[in-house]
């Protein structure tokens, strides 16, 4: 479906078959060790574990890990109506009833804090999830800003990166520090790097800044 709906608008560049299984879905599922580290939340009666997969595009890595891990509920994030109309159809093809498509920038989603009811908060998106996951769509400094009100305290960011892992690493440690991330650690895989983060307390209320700003001047930059 991605490279049938790829011929009619831009969802990635990889259009042959055999190196699109590589690129993306294996690329994908590499995350599946880091899902592996995750608990359950306690109580509840079973509540699944959440993951959000931030500017998923054509559902990159949300979608492959959605198939593979039918227990755990993810929600794909775009901010582009028309990548989360075909995100919708895919869904709906495939009867995965744990997807979950939320149109949206990651900016508006990290501030959105649902609703106050008489017993506490309900719906929003920040604090919401126990993995955040993104793949190519900005560079750690960049990315840190736009994931970390998604994620609970004691849960985890998962960046698919290339080679430029630990250099962006080391440009997003004045960012990491204002949103109270640690780098938990960097896994190599077949197909690249996974930098993953641990949110250690709340993320400051001013942050994610408001659209474009992360991107335009990353946190931590003298
Ligand atoms: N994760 C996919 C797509 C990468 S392209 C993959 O690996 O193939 C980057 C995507 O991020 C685009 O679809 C774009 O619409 C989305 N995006 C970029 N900035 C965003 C933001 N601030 N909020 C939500 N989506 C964003």
């Amino acid at each position: 479906m991605l490279l049938e709906a790829n011929k009619a608008f831009n969802l990635t560049a990889i259009r042959d078959p055999d190196e699109a299984w590589s690129r993306h879905i294996l690329d994908s599922l590499t995350l599946l060790g880091v899902l592996a580290e995750i608990k359950a939340p306690e109580g509840e009666g079973g509540a699944s574990v959440r993951i959000i997969d931030v500017g998923t595009g054509g559902g990159l890595p949300g979608i492959p890990l959605a198939i593979v891990r039918p227990d755990v509920s993810v929600t794909l994030l775009d901010a582009t109506a028309k990548k989360c109309a075909f995100l919708e159809h895919v869904t709906r093809e495939m009867g995965l009833t744990n997807v979950e498509v939320v149109c949206a920038r990651a900016e508006v989603a990290g501030q959105d804090r649902g609703e106050r009811t008489a017993t506490g908060r309900v719906g929003g998106h920040r604090d919401a999830y126990d993995l955040v996951a993104a793949r190519a769509v900005g560079r750690v400094a960049t990315l840190s800003e736009l994931t970390a009100g998604l994620a609970r305290v004691g849960g985890l960011i998962a960046l698919i990166k290339g080679e430029k892992a630990a250099e962006e690493l080391e440009e997003a440690r004045g960012a990491l520090h204002l949103l109270h991330l640690a780098h938990a650690g960097t896994v190599q895989t077949g197909t690249g790097r996974i930098v993953v983060l641990e949110k250690l307390r709340a993320t400051p209320k001013s942050y994610p800044r408001r659209d474009g700003e992360a991107k335009r001047a990353p946190l931590g930059k003298a």
